[in-house]
């Protein structure tokens, strides 16, 4: 540790809805089952609210951020897995205790006592993050830190659920909204061989869904949505990410026979339309983000296939800025703290 500063900038969140503060902090040791990172890129999630709502028992101080890339810098005693030097990455999983009943069955993201990287402990909105060695996935070197970090919790959320939907290659995909998740959805279902149709509520993104490789497009401001997936024969998943219970809901009937409603971002409640369920067989899902495995495949899917974030990247100095402008729907399509550029 001679090399590494005696302290380092993080961005807490101080008390419930309060902002963003930069402190400096004394550079903390990791101990065993720990490591410590020189973080490079943590990217901004919608889910860093819960932080600054004070939702699920959140202590404050604390340093949000579940997208997190960055180097190896110190170990904790008795590491085997990860040295100095590392380039790894941890996403909202932020450990477990491998003895539940989850973790016996290998469902380490399902863990009674998991813990969420930026919510339970510390996260990536800092110089330096200290992280549990069971949460962390390798991250190429190959890949820019920026680009990588947004696939650690939007791209997991969409590349692990829909590897395991029920689709073949060529069935129909409707991506709900074109935000953070959205514009990973389009690529990751592409890239896996299906029919991609993005929706969204004007014309304005028309020309970035096709560079994200949609084959249609649905404006809302010109058609039923609903309609024209029905017209298409119904799309066997609907990704659902933009947080909008009604618009939702709506699209429950333009599920194909055996059709799945994917649920990715929590949305309120919504109101189901029973008929279409029962006669066309087809169910609602949820999806939580993935295990570290699912980080580490979606990643390299990502480098396979081509899938690749739009990040805007900011300094840790204008992490409020970032936080706002997320919230704002402002960001295309994703915010990233680099916390050693300026
Ligand atoms: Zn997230
Ligand atoms: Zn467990």
């Amino acid at each position: 540790m001679s090399s590494l500063p005696k302290t380092y900038k993080a961005a807490e969140i101080q008390a419930v809805k309060g902002k963003f503060v930069i402190v400096e902090r004394p550079l903390p040791e990791p101990k065993e089952g720990e490591v410590l990172i020189k973080t490079l890129a943590s990217g901004v999630c919608h889910s860093d609210m819960v932080v600054v709502e004070g939702w699920f028992g959140v202590q404050h101080p604390r340093v949000p951020g579940h997208e997190v890339v960055g180097d190896v810098v110190a170990v904790g005693p008795h590491e085997k897995r990860w040295h100095v030097g590392d380039r790894v990455g941890a996403g909202w999983h932020g450990g477990h205790c491998g003895v539940c009943k989850s973790c016996l069955r290998g469902s380490f993201n399902t863990c009674t006592s998991q813990l969420i990287t930026g919510l339970g402990a510390d996260g990536g909105h800092a110089e330096y993050a200290l992280l549990r060695t069971e949460s962390l996935l390798s991250i190429p070197r190959d890949m820019d830190p920026a680009d990588a970090a947004p696939l650690l919790c939007a791209g997991v959320t969409v590349f692990a659920s829909l590897r395991k939907a029920d689709l073949y290659p060529g069935d129909l995909v409707a991506v709900q909204g074109l935000g953070g998740l959205g514009h990973l959805a389009v690529q990751y279902a592409r890239a896996m061989g299906y029919k991609v149709a993005a929706l969204s509520q004007s014309s304005a993104k028309a020309d970035l869904a096709k560079d994200l490789g949609a084959h249609l497009y649905i404006d809302a401001s010109k058609e039923d949505q609903c309609d024209a997936l029905k017209k298409l024969g119904g799309a066997k998943v609907i990704v659902a990410v933009a947080p909008d219970a009604k618009a939702i809901s709506s699209l429950i009937p333009a599920l194909a026979v055996d059709g799945t409603l994917l649920l990715l971002a929590a949305s309120g409640d919504l109101m189901v339309p029973t008929g279409p369920l029962i006669f066309g067989r087809a169910k609602i899902q949820g999806w939580p983000t993935g295990t570290p495995q699912d980080e580490q495949d979606t990643v390299e899917f990502a480098q396979l296939a081509g899938v690749k974030a739009y990040v805007e990247k900011f300094p840790l100095a204008q992490i409020q800025e970032a936080y706002d402008k997320m919230m704002g729907n402002k960001v295309r399509f994703r915010a990233v703290i680099t916390p050693h550029s300026q």
